[in-house]
């Protein structure tokens, strides 16, 4: 297991955190993220988005579809939020026939999926006060 630890003080610096992950990705890739509400897991997300290329304009509008997509990048960007969402709901969403192809996928609240795979990339994000945040990264395997 490979851990990196990343301390950040601003929502920039998470998201700068997420670009740099995304850009070392191959496809196909899954990253789990945990932390509390506010932790940080979203802006995370968007640097994603940015580190695999895709364009800003071009995102799927969360109010209509449960699975954003960041597209116009090496690899299309699957964003899910578990949050609000019952273990059967979870179960409706398709994830893993979205895990089987070489797009990227990235789960918020992924603790909530009792399926989720046990050798994807874990992202736990923890509120340190204020603006401060501790990001641990972990790999179990390379793909
Ligand atoms: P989550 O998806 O985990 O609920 P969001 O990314 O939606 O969290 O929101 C994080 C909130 O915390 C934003 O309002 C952001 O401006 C704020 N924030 C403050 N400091 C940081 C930091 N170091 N990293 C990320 N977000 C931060
Ligand atoms: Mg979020």
């Amino acid at each position: 297991m490979d851990l990196d630890v990343i301390e950040t003080a601003n929502e920039a610096d998470t998201a700068a955190a997420g670009q740099r992950l995304a850009a070392t990705l191959p496809p196909g890739s899954v990253v789990l993220l945990t932390g509390q509400l506010g932790a940080g897991k979203t802006a995370f997300v968007r640097g994603m988005a940015r580190g695999l290329g895709a364009s800003s304009d071009d995102v799927s509008s969360p109010t209509f579809t449960l699975i954003q997509e960041y597209r116009g990048g090496r690899s299309t960007l699957y964003h899910v939020d578990l949050y609000r969402l019952q273990p059967v709901e979870i179960g409706d969403l398709g994830l893993d026939e979205l895990m089987a192809g070489e797009d990227v996928v990235a789960i918020e609240w992924a603790e909530r999926w009792p399926a989720r795979p046990a050798d994807a990339i874990e992202v736990a994000i923890a509120d340190e006060g204020e603006d401060r945040r501790r990001i641990e990264i972990r790999r179990y395997s390379t793909r």
